[in-house]
């Protein structure tokens, strides 16, 4: 048995860097997107309703007790 400590040289990969400005319009639509989803999720109900029926609310249900919206 030999005592040897094999460390191998490991580099950190080359990753592209992008500029902060770039990202705003990535920003935007993922706030956009996620707004639109807590609203489905949070509000697509009853009086507020953009879609009739209850099939969306059923879709959403658990994640409407997830986060705590009050529902039945
Ligand atoms: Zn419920």
């Amino acid at each position: 048995m030999t005592d040897t400590t094999y460390t191998p040289e490991v580099e950190a990969p080359n990753v592209p860097l992008m500029p902060l400005g770039d990202l705003i319009p990535y920003a935007i639509l993922t706030a956009l997107l996620a707004t639109m989803l807590f609203y489905f999720v949070g509000a697509e109900e009853g009086a507020t309703s953009v879609f009739p029926g209850m099939t969306l609310h059923e879709w959403v249900h658990d994640a409407r007790h997830l986060l705590g919206f009050p529902c039945h």
